[in-house]
């Protein structure tokens, strides 16, 4: 079995779903299809919920425009003898989406909870359009079988009851092609929620996962993953093939071709996943596997990533408290922070990392709790924090191969003028990371870019 998960723009478009249809049609054994929202509609079904939480009527006439997208795509794919049918059931969701807006625009409130429910709204109605546009499919519901839980005020995936939830779906149940809404879930009350933004991914992952899929196919509209990001770094080129771990790293480090969570659940099985274009359906993508799989030694330094918007934090230790890095890294771990880089320079005396600068005012409570004897004796020192700065990975296997990589790197951003705040060489060795001021982002990655692939091949 396979499962295929296509993104907003692969379905955003008569044009692009004529691609979906054949490319879905063309394969022979049992699929999984799970869809994104129509490209855009998304953030278009969060800013109308901000229109209607101003009391601002034009969110009306958005409606009817989201409405009008959905019938056009509706009434040139789907066959005439099942559309009537379709649009009346396309008819009752967009009757529950205007109350939900009416409601909003009544109360001029917005909850957390308002706002999943609007955004629910677009995959299943992307959902219930594909399933008529491909032959022999059957239409699934997410929140049956997708479940999470609140944590860190997120929703975070309740493996367990949705593994057991997904079995008894699809153990029951016979489908050549199965259509599935991405990104929305539940939660154990039936609240609608969802993964997150970029969700998709995560649900045909963990689909994959629970049924022992031959393959992932994540079809988007780039080639695959890329050695930097093209919008802003010349000469890049496809990765042909990535680790499971070089792959994590690449989108911890902010590359936007999968959301970072899609990667463990198939990896934890060993389903290859496939980076395919919709709109170019021949280009062989990147495809990510188990590196024991791996035919030659692929000894590449696969790409260069950046966060933007990270900040540094120096904490002093001059009164010497005992495992302060330890307890400040899994503190900040437990209450769900990321940190992307602790820096190399560290002594006994000091440690510096670096977090999105998102974190950051959470980070700064949650050490101050974790910390409140200290701080009260003067023993602790709060936090010295460095604001607008990129973190910059260069990511491989293997990074220990590299000899010398890190110096010469560092050496060559010095002589262009960018001051190297911090530096790691990345745990477990999958990256070497740099912190740099975010107005020389762009020159970093570029110089580092020019530097490697020009040098080291990126195909093996
Ligand atoms: N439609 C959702 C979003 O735009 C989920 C997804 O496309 O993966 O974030
Ligand atoms: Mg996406």
């Amino acid at each position: 079995m396979k499962v295929l998960k296509f993104g907003g723009t692969s379905v955003g478009t008569v044009e692009s779903l004529r691609n979906v249809k054949q490319i879905v049609e063309s394969i022979d054994g049992r699929v999984v299809v799970v869809v994104s929202a129509l490209g855009g509609l998304t953030d278009r079904l969060i800013s109308t919920a901000h229109m209607a939480e101003k009391a601002d009527q034009s969110y009306t006439s958005e409606l009817l425009a989201m409405k009008s997208r959905h019938y056009d795509i509706v009434n040139t794919l789907v066959p005439e003898n099942e559309r009537e049918d379709l649009k009346s059931s396309l008819d009752e969701l967009f009757g529950r989406l205007e109350n939900v807006y009416k409601g909003i625009s009544l109360l001029e409130e917005l909850s957390p909870r308002s706002l999943d429910k609007v955004v629910s709204f677009g995959e299943m109605l992307s959902s219930r359009i594909i399933a008529r546009i491909i032959d022999n499919a059957t239409l699934f519901d997410s929140t049956e079988f997708i479940k999470t839980v609140n944590r860190f005020g997120r929703h975070l995936l309740d493996s367990d009851r949705s593994n057991r939830l997904i079995s008894h779906t699809f153990g029951n149940c016979d489908f050549k092609v199965a259509v599935v809404p991405g990104f929305i879930a539940s939660d154990s009350d039936g609240i609608t929620t969802n993964l997150g933004r970029g969700g998709s991914d995560y649900t045909a992952a963990i689909l994959a996962a629970n049924l022992g899929a031959d393959v992932l196919e994540i079809w988007t509209d780039v080639d695959g993953f890329m050695t930097a990001d093209p919008r802003i770094v010349s000469g890049t080129k496809v990765i042909p093939d990535l680790s499971f771990t070089e792959a994590m790293e690449l989108c911890n480090f902010g590359a936007k071709v999968i959301y970072p969570p899609t990667i463990y659940p198939v990896f934890h099985k060993n389903i290859p996943i496939y980076i395919k274009n919709t709109f170019n359906p021949s280009a062989r993508g990147t495809c990510i596997y188990d590196i024991k799989d791996r035919k030659s030694q692929d000894n590449a330094i696969k790409g260069v990533s950046s966060i933007n918007d990270s900040c540094l934090l120096t904490v002093k230790n001059d009164r010497k408290i005992k495992n302060l890095a330890s307890r400040l890294l899994n503190n900040l771990t437990r209450n769900g922070i990321s940190v992307l880089l602790v820096s190399h320079a560290n002594t006994p005396d000091s440690i510096t990392f670096s977090l999105p600068q998102s974190d950051i005012e959470r980070a700064m409570e949650a050490l101050s709790k974790e910390f409140e004897a200290e701080l009260e004796t003067g023993e602790f020192h709060s936090p010295v924090v460095e604001m607008n700065l990129a973190t910059i990975a260069v990511v491989a296997d293997n990074m220990k191969s590299f000899a010398g990589l890190t110096d010469r790197l560092h050496r060559l951003l010095n002589e262009n003028k960018i001051d190297v705040l911090a530096y790691s060489q990345g745990q477990p060795e999958t990256s070497v990371a740099f912190v740099v001021p975010m107005d020389k982002r762009t020159l970093s990655l570029q110089t580092i870019h020019d530097e490697i692939f020009a040098m080291i091949p990126t195909v093996v």
